[in-house]
């Protein structure tokens, strides 16, 4: 690696140091106590899966740039030359952790492994050596922010197609849209994923519970977390954050993408609307008798949820799921252990949207989950995220676990009752 591309390198190490970094970077004692807490170590067992151990690569190569010891003495103070090849163990680290913050959880310290890993995948990106297509798609939410008038007939010819489908699931009143777009004044924006599987429950349930709502032109999903560009994040954050000022809506609805809502709920700053998840929208609607659910529907088919890692444990979204899952079954199986030490499905971080490459890692390192589920003995697994469904359905398949995976939204859709 050249001095000039080190230099760069290190600008951007630079930028990440605030005070808390600093501290993540400073605290570890080598407890120990994290070792088994990462569903990939705990499936797999080896070293390079521990969280600590992932620490370490980023924090030697702080040592070494950053503190006074390991400039003067580096073998001593444990310091890291960043090369070529500790780029190749950034990626490895950074791109194996799902950035679900179960390690966080046990570490004395509270040391957030994705802070760590976000500085990891920052190098990575300043050194060119991201995965490409997690830049790509990021750029090309990016540019759909810039150009919404070139897609927006396509988009809403395609919305047209989906609205029979609504219908089926809730007859509206003569003359009411069953998808609304572009609606100002509207209480309610919600953002979906691309595809009819993102806005066709969505839509039964927002129409059954009277909402004032209308659906936004963007994707929800942000590739630039994912890639861990801030840059990106924010350009993609603020198409949505743009449009749901324009037509002042009061509250911004994010579907089944835990990234989305995490990124939204944490990084949109202090707004003239409030950030829900469509789980807390979905539990509110019941509490307040707008939509009713009937329970036979799922008779003799036990459920059990998993817990997106960004909606609950980062996200805060635990207890609206259950109350919700209360008026579908008398059957619901909660897994162990609890929400907030619950498995990752091992498929975030953006190893699902790596497809393929990242399969084999994605079935070996998520066994655990395997095994949670199952011990249930539920036959429907539900959850609230796009891309734990993707990745649980994956493992349905690789495992043979034979259940239904399922959207939350979805089973709330198809239990509703016509009134
Ligand atoms: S954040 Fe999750 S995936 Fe990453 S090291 Fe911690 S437990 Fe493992
Ligand atoms: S639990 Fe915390 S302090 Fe202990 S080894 Fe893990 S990261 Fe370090």
């Amino acid at each position: 690696m050249d001095k000039k591309t080190r230099d760069d390198l290190l600008k951007l190490f630079q930028s990440k140091l605030n005070e808390a970094m600093r501290l993540y970077l400073e605290t570890c004692t080598r407890c120990g106590i994290c070792i088994e807490a990462c569903h990939a170590y705990a499936s797999m067992g080896q070293v390079r899966y521990i969280s600590a151990y992932r620490h370490e690569i980023v924090r030697r190569i702080y040592k070494k740039y950053f503190k006074g010891r390991g400039k003067i003495w580096p073998s001593v103070g444990e310091a890291k030359e960043l090369s070529e090849m500790a780029l190749d163990e950034l990626y490895e680290a950074a791109y194996s952790c799902t950035g679900c913050r179960r390690c966080m959880m046990y570490c004395p310290f509270g040391i957030d492994t994705q802070m760590l890993m976000s500085i990891a995948k920052l190098l990575l990106i300043g050194g060119h050596a991201e995965p490409e297509v997690l830049m790509m798609l990021a750029d090309t939410s990016v540019e759909k922010g810039k150009s919404l008038d070139i897609f927006k007939e396509s988009f809403l010819a395609g919305i047209k197609k989906l609205e029979a489908e609504v219908v089926k699931k809730w007859r509206l009143e003569a003359g009411k849209k069953a998808i609304p777009v572009d609606v100002e004044g509207a209480d309610l924006l919600y953002v979906a994923l691309a595809g009819a599987h993102s806005i066709i429950p969505a839509a039964a349930v927002f129409n059954a519970a009277g909402e004032n709502w209308t659906l936004s032109f963007f994707e929800a999903v942000n590739f630039g977390a994912f890639v861990g560009d801030p840059t990106k994040t924010k350009l993609i954050l603020d198409r949505i954050i743009n449009e749901a000022k324009r037509l002042k809506v009061k509250e911004v609805c994010i579907c089944e993408c835990g990234t989305a809502y995490r990124t939204m709920k944490q990084l949109s700053g202090k707004q003239p609307f409030e950030v829900s998840a469509i789980t807390e929208a979905h539990a509110r609607y019941l509490r307040e008798g707008r939509i009713t659910l009937d329970k036979s529907k799922f008779k003799k088919k036990p459920i059990t949820y998993h817990d997106p890692c960004q909606i609950a444990r980062n996200g805060g979204v635990i207890d609206e799921p259950r109350y919700i899952l209360q008026h579908l079954t008398d059957d619901f199986r909660e897994m162990s252990p609890d929400p907030r030490y619950n498995w990752c499905c091992g498929g975030g971080g953006g190893l699902v949207a790596l497809g393929e490459e990242t399969l084999d890692f994605r079935m070996k390192s998520a066994k655990v989950k395997v095994d949670q589920v199952q011990e249930t003995g539920a036959t429907i697994l539900a959850t609230a995220c796009d891309n734990c469904h993707t990745q649980l359905s994956n493992l349905n398949d690789h495992y043979k676990m034979d259940v239904d995976v399922q959207f939350l939204s979805s089973l709330v859709a198809d239990a509703l009752v016509q009134k």
